[in-house]
């Protein structure tokens, strides 16, 4: 069997529970590349003065992990400028976040490069390479340049934004021509296929074939989506362990049985928290017979604080939450708990199993894997409810849950009344659906999809290296 070679920027141990700091997209790796035996490949999350190449290799449950250290200049220009000021805000619709720096630019090409001669001596003949998100888009290219010609894919976790967004970024056709080095590309949903498209008909003048053929740029490659899933019975059975046990029962004493609403978010501006206040504190306007009867419990551990978007946030978010109490709350109650911490697995299914309502309301996601884990999580026999903004990437599928318009606080308060006021009967036929779909569309159907799309592709399509043989080799 190949080898699954893994590449994201960030990699964490894969046992995938406990206590890490850990995004959808490392917990979907971890749970994903236990099975495999795989190599993954990544940066440390360390400094070094001078770039050196030198890997940190460590082996756990059957996977190989190796790190390399960037330079400080690389994390700045790189990671906090490209990645998170240029493309992170511009995949989330908002260009009026979006900085672009030519410096970024220079970063992000150099890392990748980095990451290519790095990566490229450990590879092995038949191994499958698997490169993740959008820090990454151009690895494929510098691999090919070296002369890689294994089968590599991407996968993209964030939205593809829109054309017309898209284009406001400088050199944006570099990038798009960098997914062209790929055998294949996966997106989340059919949406951000369908945005991908447009760009590679209208602006690269491209076409489009037979089983999701793309071709510009003079080239071809494959294109589709795969939904990612959570490790749903593992996240089942956590949510009965007795760290969830413990959890779930320090909730109902300190919620004194009130009905919880529970958000569980990073801190971004990606995640509607501001406009998610607005909605619980509409719905505690127009229904005053649920002062003191609710509680809205929002966890959302402080993300990327180096950059000043997510300060400014911050900042915003504590003065409403003060705000929002102070108008409402009463000796014994207060109607929002507002947590900055992580959480462990365990803890956090107790919570979700505590909570009467998931609010789960991002203004744009890739796909939310939040959502997946509240549905995992509830007790089904007396299942909670799920409010699912429409532009979670996850609303597709989840069709069971009430789907709202996040910018609207009436829509949000409507849906939160719904959900606080909905009989068991249709409570439990929700929720039946929407299990069934988190327990089927799980991360091991995830990853097997991708990775038979991945040999096949190859077959098919006969993408990257086949198509421009490398001329230099390492
Ligand atoms: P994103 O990848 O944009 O952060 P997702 O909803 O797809 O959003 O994934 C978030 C992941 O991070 C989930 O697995 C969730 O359980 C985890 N997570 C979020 N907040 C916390 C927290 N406070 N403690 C522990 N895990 C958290």
């Amino acid at each position: 069997m190949s080898r699954l070679v893994v590449v994201s920027n960030r990699v964490t141990t894969p046992s995938g529970r406990g206590g890490a700091t850990t995004g959808g997209l490392a917990m979907a790796l971890a749970a994903g590349l236990r099975e495999y035996q795989g190599l993954w490949f990544g940066w440390s999350g360390e400094t070094t003065p001078q770039f050196s190449g030198d890997l940190t290799t460590t082996r756990a449950e059957g996977v190989t992990v190796s790190t390399v250290d960037l330079e400080e200049v690389d994390v700045q220009e790189y990671y906090n400028g490209y990645a998170n000021k240029t493309l992170w805000p511009i995949c989330h619709y908002r260009i009026d976040l979006t900085a672009y720096d030519r410096s970024f630019d220079q970063g992000y090409e150099r890392v990748n490069r980095r990451f290519a001669e790095t990566l490229r001596p450990l590879l092995r003949p038949d191994d499958l390479v698997w490169v993740h998100d959008y820090h990454l888009i151009p690895l494929a290219r510098e691999l090919r340049r070296l002369g890689v010609t294994n089968p590599i894919g991407f996968f993209l976790h964030i939205p593809w934004p829109a054309r017309q967004l898209l284009t406001t970024l400088p050199r944006h056709r570099q990038l798009v021509q960098a997914l062209f080095d790929y055998d294949l590309v996966g997106f989340q949903t059919t949406d951000w296929l369908a945005a991908f498209e447009d760009y590679v008909i209208h602006e690269a003048k491209g076409g489009v074939g037979q089983g999701g053929q793309y071709s510009a740029f003079g080239r071809t490659t494959r294109a589709a989506a795969f939904p990612i899933g959570i490790d749903a019975k593992e996240f089942a059975q956590l949510s009965q362990s007795s760290a969830a046990a413990k959890m779930y029962d320090r909730m109902a004493a300190s919620t004194a049985f009130r009905a919880m609403i529970v958000g569980v978010d990073r801190l971004d501006y990606s995640k509607g928290l501001e406009e998610r206040f607005l909605g619980y504190e509409r719905l505690l306007q127009d229904n005053p017979e649920l002062l003191r009867d609710v509680i809205l419990l929002q966890i959302a551990p402080i993300s990327r604080d180096g950059v000043d978007t997510y300060q400014d946030l911050r900042a915003r978010l504590d003065a409403l939450a003060g705000r929002i109490n102070g108008e409402f709350a009463h000796t014994d109650w207060s109607p929002l708990r507002y947590v900055n911490r992580n959480y462990r697995r365990d803890e956090l299914a107790g919570i979700y199993r505590a909570a009467r309502v998931g609010l789960v309301t991002p203004l744009r996601d890739g796909m939310n894997l939040v959502a997946k884990e509240f549905v995992a999580a509830q007790d089904p026999r007396d299942p909670g409810v799920l409010v699912l903004s429409r532009f979670a990437g996850a609303a597709l599928q989840m069709k069971d849950a009430l789907i709202v318009n996040p910018f609207s606080p009436e829509e949000v308060a409507e849906a939160l009344k719904q959900a606080l006021g909905m009989e068991l009967g249709e409570r439990l036929r929700r929720w039946e659906t929407l299990n069934h779909g988190v327990e089927t569309e799980d991360v091991s159907a995830w990853r097997d999809n991708f990775v038979a799309a991945l040999k096949a592709s190859r077959g098919v399509v006969g993408a990257g290296a086949a198509a421009e043989p490398a001329s230099t080799s390492a």
